[in-house]
């Protein structure tokens, strides 16, 4: 017997019925069992099992609806953060102008981390202050802790982004300590967000592996997913941070962190060192994610993994830049 794979219904079916066609159109299928890798079935539990739970989709792979496609552009941050030479303010604020003409409504801007740090990122503050904000465009930024927060705030934001690491090793290079102690630090960021009104995205990073630690374990994220939503996140971005993911592991992480999150609260952020960022996202798609991290020209990718690239990157990162420290990616 075999448990539905994608939400928590208690409905089983026997291999029989696993192998059994899942539309009248694919009766003709001759496909055995042993054809078929565990994602594959998995698939069509999915497609067998009724839940009304709206994490399960009820469709077959040869059926799937996709859902409408939410762009969340995040290269003006996650982007510009990984170019070795200073971009001027006026250029970052012009191309964040011209995200917004292109029509793209949602558009992470600046990023409030230490310029200690992340110096390409320190004119946070003059770019939030100068910018023309399009009627009906989000410009969220990126809070490391409550200081950054409060800069933010001060520049009028309306949207901050938090964001704890989803494997030990990384979250103590990227933010200089635990998960546990991350969380608990953008906790206070969340809990002052939500009583000024700001609305908070979370993000995880590492969501299926990790440079240091290795595969990243499906149940950890779902945990993190779920803290980061009783805080008060609207959204939580999974984030491939460097790009290791495929389409069975982004499976096997959606089936358990949709256990603890619907569809409609998860965002999808792959990097696409090894090429599999638009399989990866395809694969969430047919779970019904349907918000998706963007990064104009493909730039950006993980400052602390060699090779790791933003969608559509066709370049190879700086290696001067990789050997970087403690730099707030995502
Ligand atoms: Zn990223």
């Amino acid at each position: 017997m075999n448990e539905c794979g994608v939400c928590t219904c208690s409905l089983s079916f026997t291999a029989r019925e696993l192998t059994r066609p899942f539309d009248s159109g694919a009766k003709n299928r001759q496909a055995t069992e042993g054809e078929r890798d565990e994602d594959e079935r998995a698939d069509e539990t999915r497609a067998t099992c009724t839940h009304s739970r709206s994490a399960c989709l009820g469709v077959s792979r040869r059926s799937t609806i996709y859902p409408e496609i939410r762009i969340y552009e995040v290269g003006p941050r996650d982007g510009l953060q990984n170019e070795s030479k200073f971009v001027p303010t006026d250029v970052k604020i012009e191309l964040i102008n011209k995200l917004a003409g292109s029509g793209i409504t949602n558009i992470e801007s600046a990023s409030f981390v230490s310029p200690k740090w992340v110096k390409q990122m320190s004119d946070g503050p003059e770019i939030m202050k100068n910018l023309h904000r399009k009627p009906g465009v989000n410009y969220p930024v990126l809070v490391p802790n409550l200081k950054g927060y409060n800069i933010a705030k001060e520049c009028s934001v309306e949207e901050v982004a938090i964001f704890p690491a989803g494997s030990e090793s990384f979250s103590q290079k990227n933010l200089n300590c635990s998960i546990e102690e991350g969380l608990k630090r953008f906790k206070e960021v969340a809990d002052q967000a939500v009583k000024d009104r700001l609305r908070v995205r979370g993000y995880i990073s590492c969501v299926v592996g990790c440079p240091y630690d290795g595969p990243i374990s499906p149940k950890s994220i779902a945990k993190i997913t779920e803290e980061l939503l009783a805080m008060g996140c609207y959204e939580v971005s999974l984030g491939d941070t460097i790009g290791v993911g495929t389409a069975g592991s982004v499976r096997k992480l959606l089936r358990e962190v949709l256990t603890v999150a619907p569809p409609r609260k998860l965002a999808l952020h792959f990097h696409d060192t090894y090429g599999q960022a638009l399989s990866n996202l395809l694969a969430g798609l047919e779970f019904g994610v349907s918000t998706v991290d963007s990064s104009i020209s493909g730039l950006g990718g993980c400052p602390l993994c060699t090779g790791s690239k933003a969608i559509g990157d066709r370049f190879k990162s700086n290696n001067k830049i990789l050997s970087q420290m403690a730099l707030c990616d995502i």
